[in-house]
């Protein structure tokens, strides 16, 4: 291969990192990131592996950000160098190949229209090819983040001012995206056309608030006004908010990432309209219906079986237990990046209770199945606790394809449910019984938006956007596995 094509190659494999991630922002508040550290605390869960605060007092912006956990990278004496009372904060997880320093976010850079910092939740899909173009015009990258992308399609001189770069940029870009972006002027909230991700927006003592969930709005008590809409840019600046739509109506086709309310957000959250909690209950009910079964007690696998375990336990009547409790200080497993670190943690990250599972017929209820390795060590750890039937629930379909739009999901090849039946599965895991929720069964569940506004390309393969210019939706999956 060429040499050239070589590395191009490589860069191809660190977009094909996926980032889940949490954004907050504010606007007009002497304690601005003194909050945004709040608000990050809060949301936490949506990346554990770096994350970062740039504030401004409208003349200079400053940052600091770091590897790790919120309150590990941030502390009184660092937040004092943070004045201002304007900020944005990020908090990242992304996979295999970018786990680096220079990949935290937020993203601080000069460029002709003055002083920029930008954070992003989502997976541009045209990344690789848009990288490519500017490379080939002359620009020269710092990061393999998609926001950097941004910044350098901002930067070119057609545009005037930063509305208008941000509005060119918006047009050129594809793929799942919501931004937080700070300049001395003004702070601004983006979401894609799509609405793949939740952006809210909250007031706080007269000041205005970004955040990914509306826990983070709750933790700093600030008031959820409403969820920014697909397509949709606010602007908070010195004469308040305002709004702007720069999508044609035809562009905007709302498509809800549905694995934000099985798995990713927090149960006291609010996205795309409900609380997550319930809608989880309601897949274990859902669940109860679809797939009921005799047993003795219902086990979620902590935390994010829980809710739904609920409402599996109400709805069939079997009572719920606590079979497995999680050790809450090692973090989500996959938000290790490294195969090895993850095993190691599904060992340390939960314990069994002996004495309530011996001899019992348990339901274990999980949210979703990946690759399998965590659940079939899970499943071989309860028998050795003596457990007698288990019988597992899965709050959602067999996962058969990659999301390019910001979960973390393996290639295909790597997806258990591409390859196998539910009998296999079933016995790959060893357990006596498997019920996976129907599409339409989990659809029913969600009852803020008309099914047809949610994503569901990991179940169905039916991508919202497909890989402009870069082939099908699987080339870049091809390009990483030398395929
Ligand atoms: P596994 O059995 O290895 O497929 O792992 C299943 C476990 O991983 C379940 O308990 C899920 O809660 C969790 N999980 C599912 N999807 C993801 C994801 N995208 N990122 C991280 N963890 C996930």
């Amino acid at each position: 291969m060429p040499r050239n094509s070589c590395s191009y190659e490589l860069r191809v494999t660190s977009y094909e990192a996926r980032e889940h991630c949490g954004l907050f922002g504010i606007w007009g508040h002497k304690q601005a990131s003194y909050l945004t550290y709040l608000g990050l605390y809060a949301l936490q869960h949506r990346g554990e592996e770096s994350c970062g605060i740039v504030s401004s007092n409208g003349r200079g912006m400053l940052q600091h950000k770091g590897m790790g956990l919120v309150g590990d990278v941030f502390n009184e004496e660092v937040i004092k160098k943070l004045p201002g009372d304007r900020a944005i904060g990020h908090t990242r997880y992304s996979t295999t190949g970018s786990s680096l320093i220079k990949n935290a976010q937020p993203l601080l850079v000069d460029y002709s229209k003055g002083a920029i910092a930008i954070a992003h939740n989502g997976n541009l899909v045209n990344a690789a090819m848009l990288h490519a173009e500017l490379e080939a015009h002359g620009s020269i990258f710092q990061t393999t983040l998609d926001s950097e992308i941004v910044i350098h399609l901002m930067s070119s001189p057609v545009y005037r001012n930063h509305n208008d770069a941000l509005v060119g940029s918006l047009k050129v870009i594809k793929g799942a995206y919501c931004f937080c972006i700070l300049t001395n002027d003004a702070l601004y909230g983006v979401r894609d056309p799509y609405g793949f991700r939740p952006l809210w927006l909250g007031k706080i003592d007269g000041a205005y608030v970004l955040a990914s969930e509306t826990c983070a709005l709750d933790l700093i008590e600030a008031k959820s006004v409403r969820e920014v809409e697909p397509g949709e840019i606010v602007i908070i600046d010195k004469k308040g908010l305002r709004s702007i739509h720069p999508f044609k109506k035809h562009r905007i086709k709302p498509a809800h990432c549905i694995f934000e309310h099985i798995y990713f957000s927090r149960p006291d959250s609010k996205v795309f309209g409900e609380t997550v909690h319930l809608v989880r209950k309601r897949l274990g009910a859902e669940l109860a219906r679809e797939h009921p079964v005799e047993a003795d007690m219902v086990i979620p696998v902590p935390d994010s079986g829980s809710s739904c375990a609920l409402g599996f336990s109400q709805k069939s009547g079997i009572p719920l237990e606590y079979g497995i409790i999680r050790n809450h200080y090692i973090g989500r497993t996959f938000i290790q990046p490294t195969q090895i670190i993850r095993d190691f943690n599904v060992k340390i990250k939960f314990n069994l209770l002996w004495e309530v599972l011996k001899g019992k017929r348990v339901v274990v209820i999980d949210d979703s199945i990946v690759r399998g390795t965590t659940s079939r060590t899970r499943v071989r750890t309860l028998r050795q606790a003596g457990v007698q039937e288990i019988h597992m629930r899965i709050s959602c379909p067999p996962h058969r394809f990659p999301c390019f739009y910001g979960i973390d999901f393996a290639t295909r090849g790597e997806l258990i449910g591409s390859r196998h039946s539910v009998k296999q599965i079933q016995k790959f895991l060893g357990v006596d019984s498997l019920g996976y929720l129907s599409l339409d069964g989990m659809l029913k569940c969600v009852t803020a938006n008309p099914k047809e506004h949610y994503c569901v390309a990991c179940f169905n393969g039916k991508y919202p956007i497909e890989f402009g210019g870069e082939g099908d939706k699987y080339a870049l999956e091809r390009k990483c596995c030398g395929q």
